[in-house]
């Protein structure tokens, strides 16, 4: 290894610093793209924000790039760098490019496309979610490369940066099967996640999948006089009340029959890691709840682990009979709600939808009928294993480039690793360098550079450690 002589211990942090000023040039060129998957007005900014990504590729040395616009998938970019070891492990990078819309354009302090430098601060939209950090993959190659002396990576390095993950990712699975080849790998490393805080920095290792559906009850053809049937009808909207209160037990345990039975729970060490992260409980609910004016939920589990390691049942919307202004006495005909499940590793989208309709089988009174209405396949919830020989080597690669103690940590909400997993047959593991507080698909989205930089310098060292952690 080429080492610095100024910097013997971190060749990747010099190396870093030596071509941190360009990378924030190529970032801020990057985030004018307004890359809005929502919108199609937007799509040819898509396309021109994976060319974008195309051409700078090629402009490092990449030697496969290209851009699968074949449609029907927006725009994604795959390019390939073999390491100059055949027996080198492969490591495929996901990420993607498109963004979020911008509404409401007038709380943004600074212009959301033109990638404005507060102090350490990136302004822009996508600049932490998730150009950023895609950014700081290229940033870590060309480190690593400057760090080594090497002409080529010592893992070969694939890139795979999707257009759609903002749109929940439609095309993902038919990509991942039409381009099987090209994906082929031994790892997923998955950057689009945060780490816990600036002051406490970890390694991201899970998300939740997601399930959503719809409960119609229906009892008569037509609402009814309160007086003359009200007492000799079933109500449906008493029985959507009664269906939603037999959700949970007094302990917040969810009653579908089998919800918990395929539940894994988290490792001692993760429990360990999580309760010695800083939590201000009154400080969360202010900012990342609402305002909410308690932490509850499951029993026996702390307000991070209802968070990210327990499944949940959450009515998002409950509707029936009249809600207009003053009084009908009616009994209504119909009433509706909403429901999500937030599931956790190994809860399978489709078993907890069988699961469901029984429940919602058992909890139909007589004189009423039941149609679940089901919103697509559900997200399966992925976790990386705290034990696998990747995941030391993510942790080792943040330890030695944070110099701070590194953690585990795991994001509530949901994304396509297990769909990464399931397809490509491979672990995966979370590489994360943005923060919480990025305000991430909201007004005044930013990312903290030097954060951003160690990432960088993280992920390079990582490419160097990993040949020999995975042999
Ligand atoms: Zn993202």
């Amino acid at each position: 290894m080429t080492a610095d002589p100024a910097n013997p211990e971190h060749p990747e942090r010099a190396a870093v610093a030596a071509l941190a000023d360009d990378f924030l040039t190529r970032l801020r060129e990057w985030i004018a793209i307004p890359s809005i998957g929502a919108d199609p007005a937007h799509h040819g900014d898509v396309a021109g924000s994976a060319h974008w990504l195309a051409d700078a590729l090629r402009a490092d040395g990449w030697p496969e790039v290209a851009v699968w616009d074949e449609g029907p998938a927006l725009p994604a970019v795959h390019a390939c760098w073999p390491s100059a070891d055949p027996a080198a492990p492969t490591v495929l990078v996901y990420a993607h490019h498109d963004v979020q819309p911008v509404d409401p354009l007038e709380q943004w302090e600074h212009p959301p496309f033109e990638g404005v430098v507060v102090g350490e601060e990136l302004f822009g939209r996508g600049a932490s979610d998730d150009k950023g950090q895609v950014a700081m993959h290229l940033l870590a190659v060309q480190a690593h490369l400057r760090a080594t002396g090497a002409t080529a990576p010592a893992v070969t390095l694939k890139l795979f940066v999707e257009g759609e993950e903002e749109s929940g990712s439609p095309h993902l699975g038919e990509l991942l099967d039409r381009h099987a080849d090209d994906l082929a790998c031994d790892l997923v490393v998955f950057t689009d996640t945060p780490m816990y805080s600036r002051d406490a920095p970890t390694v991201n290792t899970g998300q939740r999948g997601v399930l959503g559906a719809e409960v119609f009850f229906t009892g008569g053809t037509s609402d009814v006089h309160s007086g003359r049937a009200g007492g000799g009808v079933p109500n449906p909207a008493t029985a959507i009340a009664r269906l939603v209160a037999a959700l949970h037990d007094a302990d917040g345990r969810v009653l579908l029959p089998g919800f918990y039975a395929d539940v894994v729970e988290p490792t001692p060490l993760e429990r360990a890691d999580y309760a010695a992260l800083p939590f201000d409980e009154a400080e969360w609910l202010s900012a990342n709840a609402g305002g909410a004016r308690a932490g509850t939920g499951e029993a026996g589990w702390s307000t991070l682990e209802r968070v990210w390691v327990r499944p949940t049942a959450e009515v998002n919307g409950i509707q029936g009979g009249y809600t207009g202004p003053g009084l009908k006495t009616i009994v209504p005909a119909s009433a509706s709600v909403k429901l999500s499940f937030r599931l956790v590793p190994d809860q399978q989208p489709a078993k907890v939808m069988a699961a469901l309709r029984e429940f919602v089988a058992a909890n139909t009174p007589e004189g009423v009928e039941a149609e679940v209405v089901v919103r697509g396949d559900g997200v399966p919830a992925y976790a990386a294993d705290v034990t696998h020989p990747a995941t030391l080597a993510v942790h080792e690669a943040m330890s030695a480039s944070f110099d701070q103690p590194v953690r585990y940590s795991r994001t509530g909400g949901s994304g396509p690793a297990g769909v990464l997993h399931d397809r490509l047959g491979v672990p995966v593991v979370y590489f994360g360098a943005t923060l919480p507080d990025d305000r991430i698909h909201a007004p005044n989205e930013r990312v903290v550079l030097p954060v951003l930089l160690r990432g960088a310098e993280a992920a390079a060292r990582l490419w160097r450690l990993l040949p020999e952690r995975l042999s």
